[in-house]
């Protein structure tokens, strides 16, 4: 396995040699591996609120060889299970030192299918976690996607076993597999990370933007948040942030930093310019599928219905306008939660009285349901309107 000689934009290098497993083998021995952190910034806070740990090898002469120049060779010889072992301990001591800065800030940790394919390896991470004394909710696993799909189903326990202890699942490389949403639906991930190549192509290619719209929509609709992976311009994140992506990582924020220099980032203040257009366009798209779906369960038999569907706390719609207080117009908003709240009640109203079969109500009902709707959707385009134009105004790279 030739490691090429190549400079990269962290001007880091590995000059031409072949490595050998003794190579990986002493570098742990001699304690040379270590993380860098990539801070990963939320689109609907504007706050960098989870990283991403990566590995570098840090040589005694003082050569740093990024993860991609030896980390393939790794995997392909079964060494990474190795290097996990090594290194989930590190980890664990990194992340208590960044959550004593922040304690919002959610790390994630890549796996790799031959890690998860040990039956003791899920048992033995839950007990370094629970001896480490560290919030397990602040840990993130990054399986990629095409080990997620092959996850045998005593695997798979083990992912919900991560999942019942409060770990969070990632996918990642998004996009490089074969994943469809019937395959995606019964996995117990909440992230999707996009893979770097579908977002480098968007930006040049109609098809490239299609497929990274798609791609969020998808996402959206598993119930699952995105992270868009390998985002190098200010267009790609004002692009982002208009599909209604919610996170975003990449060099045009951060490259992988050494954790000092991470811990230094978090502390220091940043303005991304963060516009919320996306989130709203979103609750737009949720709220008429919400309400196609309140009115379609008035047809179906009421064994079939799924209430809890329609709770406004669970829809993305319901999350946006309850949670986001960082807006262009506070009445505004406080006008649309009452309307949104409303017409849940509404709803609610409507599917008990298809529960006890009382048509009579339903007749009655259904202009109100519908009229308060109407309020809503005219509000959200308000708000979408509202915010885009503040963009506008605000952000001159819009005028370019
Ligand atoms: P990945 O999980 O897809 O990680 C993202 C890679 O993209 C990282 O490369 C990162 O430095 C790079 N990157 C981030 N932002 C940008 C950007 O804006 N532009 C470009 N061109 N690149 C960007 P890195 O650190 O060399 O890692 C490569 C791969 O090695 C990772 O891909 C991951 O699959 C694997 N890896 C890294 N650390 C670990 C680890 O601790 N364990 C395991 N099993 N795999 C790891
Ligand atoms: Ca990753």
């Amino acid at each position: 396995y030739t490691v090429r000689r190549m400079y990269d934009v962290e001007d880091y290098y590995v000059t031409d040699y072949k490595l050998t497993p003794k190579d990986i083998s002493n570098a742990i021995k001699n304690d040379e591996f270590l993380f860098f952190y990539q801070p990963i910034l939320s689109l609907s806070t504007g706050n960098i609120d989870s990283a991403e740990a990566l590995i570098r090898w840090k040589k005694n002469n003082g050569e740093l060889v990024q993860a991609r120049h030896f980390i393939p060779y790794a995997e392909q010889t079964g060494l990474i299970t190795e290097i996990t072992k090594a290194m989930i301990p590190r980890f664990l001591e990194d992340l208590k030192k960044i959550n004593q800065q922040n304690n919002a800030i959610v790390t994630s940790l890549n796996i790799s299918s031959k890690d998860m394919a040990q039956e003791e390896f899920v048992p033995t991470l839950l007990k370094l976690i629970n001896d480490s004394g560290i919030d397990p909710s602040k840990i993130k696993i990054e399986l990629t996607e095409s080990s997620a799909l092959t996850l045998s189903i005593e695997r798979l326990l083990d992912i919900a076993e991560l999942k019942a202890h409060g770990i969070e699942l990632a996918i990642d490389d998004f996009g490089t597999g074969h994943a469809t949403f019937e395959k995606l639906k019964n996995l117990p991930f909440k992230t999707l990370k996009i893979d770097q190549t579908m977002t480098s192509q968007a930006m040049s290619t109609p098809d490239g933007l299609t497929l990274l719209d798609h791609s969020i929509n998808l996402a959206h609709q598993l119930q699952m948040t995105s992270v868009a992976e390998g985002v190098e311009t200010d267009a790609l994140m004002k692009y982002l942030m208009g599909i209604g992506c919610e996170h975003i990582q990449g060099y045009f924020i951060s490259k992988p930093l050494e954790l000092s220099s991470f811990i230094e980032f978090i502390n220091n203040e940043h303005d991304w310019d963060i516009m919320q257009h996306g989130q709203i366009y979103k609750a737009i798209i949720d709220f008429t599928d919400w309400q196609r779906k309140v009115y379609s369960s008035l047809y179906i038999s009421s064994d079939n219905m799924r209430i809890v569907e329609f709770e406004a706390e669970h829809s993305p719609a319901g999350k946006f306008l309850f949670e986001v207080v960082n807006t262009a117009d506070i009445r505004l908003f406080n006008k649309l939660n009452t309307s949104y709240k409303k017409s849940y009640e509404v709803a609610k109203i409507l599917l008990n009285a298809k529960s006890s079969g009382d048509q009579n109500l339903i007749e009655k009902l259904l202009p109100d349901f519908f009229d308060t709707c109407g309020k809503v959707s005219a509000l959200l385009q308000k708000a979408y309107a509202k915010e885009c134009q503040h963009g506008l105004l605000k952000h001159s790279s819009f005028r370019k």
